[in-house]
């Protein structure tokens, strides 16, 4: 695999940034409150490393990013504006062009979005790790036609997620859970390759529940993903690798009532989160590790009845030896809530893209970069 250029190599290739027009496409997805305002300027900042690189040297920066999902069309509900506010405080001059996924031809890739995406652009700069896994114009189009590179969050994340895949430190353990459980069974098959162990907290353990023959009442979970749980719970004992499932469970009664279960729920009964005893063996799994990586929270900690599973753990990755990565946005959010975001060594700005660099080793916005 050849490597993928960095922001010295784009100044190597247009000779000087001065005066050079450089588009970077960054991930500025905040989450916005319903009056329009910025919950949190986390993804802003975090690009002000490549930003600032860029215009020391004189370069004139035009930013790019999506905002929310508007479908492919203009929706004043996800408008740039108030990113632009803030970047004009963080970053005076830079340009913000307006939300990408206002065009349909951003998610489709189409040559002509992507042609007017550089016009009067020298470079190209790739900071956005979260739309990484995304074939989209602004990741995968530039890079054929102008000089690009990597920007410093995206090199840092591909740094440490890759650092995890190929320079595993055993035993090294995932640990998922979170609510989309058909977008993440595939993840485990090919994590199942990569890691020693599995740790299946949230609304996903009900689904594998079904396939060990055990009842789940009310809780989410996917009756046409049965089998393939039967068949990765298969696999792993076939690749003498362990999967760890809840034997505890706390939810809801069929009255509506807090409850605690064993790993057979009755009618009515819903599960929201991982009991405490499990809570207490997933500890001892992390606390034994020496990586680990997360990806969704344990229960619906957004109701702090159902909070602890998912408390648990994060103290757990708090407190373990091991090198910790969380990817997710969730996952990041539940770890901030806690106030543990410093305790783990890294946070990551992407949660789909984590898991794909981790289950391929590779993106579709890398592998344009290194075509570049
Ligand atoms: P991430 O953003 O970290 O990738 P996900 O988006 O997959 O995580 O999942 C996060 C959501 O999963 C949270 O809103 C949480 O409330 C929900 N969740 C976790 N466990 C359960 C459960 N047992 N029942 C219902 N929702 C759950
Ligand atoms: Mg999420």
């Amino acid at each position: 695999m050849s490597e993928i250029p960095k922001l010295e190599d784009l100044e190597s290739a247009l000779g000087d940034l001065a005066g050079k027009r450089i588009l970077v496409r960054t991930d500025f997805n905040v989450p916005m409150d319903d009056d329009g305002s910025i919950v949190d300027d986390f993804r802003i900042k975090a690009a002000l490393p490549t930003i600032n690189w860029l215009t020391e040297r004189g370069a004139s920066v035009v930013t790019a990013s999506h905002l929310g999902r508007p479908k492919g069309e203009p929706n004043p509900k996800y408008s740039m504006d108030p990113v632009r506010a803030r970047l004009a405080e963080l970053a005076p001059g830079v340009e913000l062009l307006e939300n990408l996924r206002f065009d349909a031809g951003e998610t489709g890739n189409d040559a002509s979005f992507v042609a007017q995406l550089i016009e009067g652009v020298d470079g190209y700069v790739n900071d956005a790790f979260g739309a990484s896994h995304r074939s989209h114009a602004s990741i995968v189009g530039p890079p054929q036609h102008v000089p690009s590179a990597m920007g410093r969050l995206l090199e840092n994340e591909v740094e440490v997620l890759l650092g995890l895949r190929n320079k595993p430190k055993r035993p090294f353990v995932a640990v998922l859970g979170g609510a989309k459980v058909s977008d993440k069974l595939g993840v485990i098959e090919a994590l199942l390759d990569v890691v020693d162990e599995i740790v299946i907290g949230g609304a996903m353990c009900f689904t594998f529940f079904l396939a060990q023959g055990k009842t789940v009442g009310a809780s989410l979970h996917e009756p046409d993903q049965v089998d393939v749980c039967k068949g990765l719970l298969a696999k792993a004992t076939e690749m003498g690798k362990t999967i760890h499932l809840p034997d505890d469970v706390t939810g809801t009664d069929a009255q509506g009532n807090f409850a605690q279960f064993g790993s057979r729920l009755g009618e009515g009964s819903v599960g929201y989160d991982i009991g405490p005893g499990s809570a207490a063996a997933f500890t001892d799994v992390i606390m034994d590790a020496r990586m680990v990586f997360w990806n969704g929270p344990m229960g619906m900690f957004e109701d702090e009845r159902f909070a602890s599973g998912t408390r648990t753990v994060a103290q757990a990755m708090a407190d373990t030896k091991a090198f910790t990565v969380v990817g997710g946005g969730d996952s990041a959010a539940a770890l901030a809530q806690f106030k543990l975001d410093d305790e783990v060594s890294h946070v990551s700005t992407g949660g789909g893209a984590s898991l794909e660099l981790l289950e391929n080793g590779d993106l579709p916005g890398l592998a344009a970069l290194r075509g570049a």
